[in-house]
């Protein structure tokens, strides 16, 4: 049998990208020592009664990368590939995310490896609160605040803020983002992912020579590539093909968004939880794989599902004029060189994907003053966030002479840097400054 190399991990990758960015900003070397490191790791394992009558447990984690700039903020994550890796560079990416659009927030991320949709409801339910119970001391509303992320939804978000607050006697709205609007929820939140990539899109169209006529493939079609691929098409783009994770759909003129998405939406079995059908049982269009269609020759390409979908291996191929990246860390370093070398601009997810944890910051503005926004109050002040910071991306790339990736980092770097200096460095300490 052929021996596979191993594959570099994630957060090896993840930290090339404060390499290149260090290249282009003159900071002290502390700033690149804090940077470097996880401020807190935790690992767990959460007993479940199964509905059997068997105990089952389950791996959690939960990691802090960075506080400097306020509360640690990232969601949570069920899936079966989940580990100690991939939350490190999820909770990396959040810091930095978080910087760029400006939050008073630092990173972080959690997860639990389960294959969710084997789950029965109230196992589902068991699993979450569990969860909460095993990290209930490494969170709170002024020092880590989780959120939804893959297969977790804001169901899932109201039990664990229902736990905590059982566990601590009180009502703890803030500790939690992406909660039911009853429950303290924000208005916008649940689109805001997609809404958030679509404003990017707009504030920069022109200059990324793309606009409305243009055509899009959306790689994953959960919440946030449906809402995009949405705003999209409702605003004149022509959304070619989505998929999913069994399979993509194809059709030249345009695929009916609303009509798919209700298609997954009709299918599903969990209850409220997950979708069981796939954008591939839809009768009327062709079926591709997904790999055909990161390759197809659209304008624009949409990854919106996991980490490292556009490798070495086949950003040769990749033909799309712009990519999107919806998800978090969708292209390698190794693929980033090639695209670059093929002209393909990169909006990176820690710009293109900010809009679910803006909206998570206003959801948390709101709970801790206990008034309430309207739709339109939290749409207006995401635009005006996500636009000025896309501007101001797009110029520092232009400054520098980079990519866009290297400039979001440059921005996020001098905000954070500048919290990590006012506490003093090296070269204060050496009284040079
Ligand atoms: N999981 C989302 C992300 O990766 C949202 C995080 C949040 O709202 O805190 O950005």
């Amino acid at each position: 049998m052929q021996k596979r190399s191993p594959r570099t991990p994630i957060f090896t990758n993840a930290l090339k990208r404060l390499e290149s960015a260090l290249a282009h900003v003159d900071l002290s070397e502390d700033v690149r020592e804090r940077l470097c490191h996880p401020k807190a790791s935790l690992s767990v394992s959460i007993p479940i009664r199964m509905d059997d009558g068997g105990l089952k447990t389950f791996n959690g984690y939960r990691v802090r990368y960075d506080d400097s700039r306020g509360p640690a903020k990232g969601g949570i994550r069920y899936h079966p590939s989940v580990n100690a890796d991939e939350v490190t560079s999820l909770a990396f990416w959040m810091t930095f995310k978080c910087a760029v659009v400006d939050l008073p927030f630092g990173g972080a991320k959690g997860g639990i490896c389960v294959e969710p949709k084997s789950l029965s409801m109230l196992e589902l339910e068991r699993l979450s609160r569990g969860y909460i119970d095993a990290i209930v001391d490494f969170i709170g509303p002024d020092s880590d605040i989780p959120a939804p992320d893959v297969y977790t939804n804001p169901m899932i978000m109201g039990w664990m803020c229902d736990q905590y607050g059982i566990i601590c006697r009180q009502k703890v709205p803030g500790v939690i983002t992406g909660k039911p609007l009853a429950l303290g929820g924000s208005r916008g939140r649940d689109s805001a992912t997609g809404r958030g990539g679509y404003f990017v899109i707009r504030e920069l169209e022109t200059r990324l020579g793309i606009g409305p006529g243009s055509t899009v493939a959306v790689q994953g079609f959960g919440n946030a590539g449906f809402m995009a691929a949405q705003f999209l098409s409702e605003s004149g783009y022509k959304v070619v093909a989505v998929s999913d994770s069994k399979g993509a759909i194809y059709k030249s003129d345009g695929l009916d968004i609303q009509s798919v998405w209700q298609f997954k939406q009709h299918e599903r079995k969990l209850a409220a939880a997950y979708c069981s059908g796939s954008v591939c049982e839809v009768q009327e269009y062709d079926k591709i794989s997904n790999s055909e269609l990161l390759e197809l020759g659209v304008d624009l390409l949409v990854p919106a599902a996991l980490e490292e979908q556009i490798t070495a291996d086949n950003a040769p191929r990749i033909r799309a004029k712009a990519i999107l990246e919806l998800a978090n860390g969708p292209t390698t370093p190794e693929a980033d060189t090639i695209l670059k070398s093929k002209g393909i601009a990169v909006i990176p997810d820690i710009l293109a994907n900010a809009g679910g944890v803006a909206v998570s910051y206003f959801e948390w503005v709101q709970n801790k003053s206990g008034y309430y926004w309207t739709d339109k109050e939290v749409d207006d002040k995401l635009k005006e966030r996500i636009c000025r910071e896309a501007d101001s991306v797009w110029n520092v790339s232009q400054e520098l002479k980079t990519d866009l990736r290297t400039a979001a980092y440059v921005i996020a770097l001098r905000r954070i840097s500048e919290t990590i200096e006012a506490k003093g460095t090296k070269e204060f300490y050496d009284g040079k400054n």
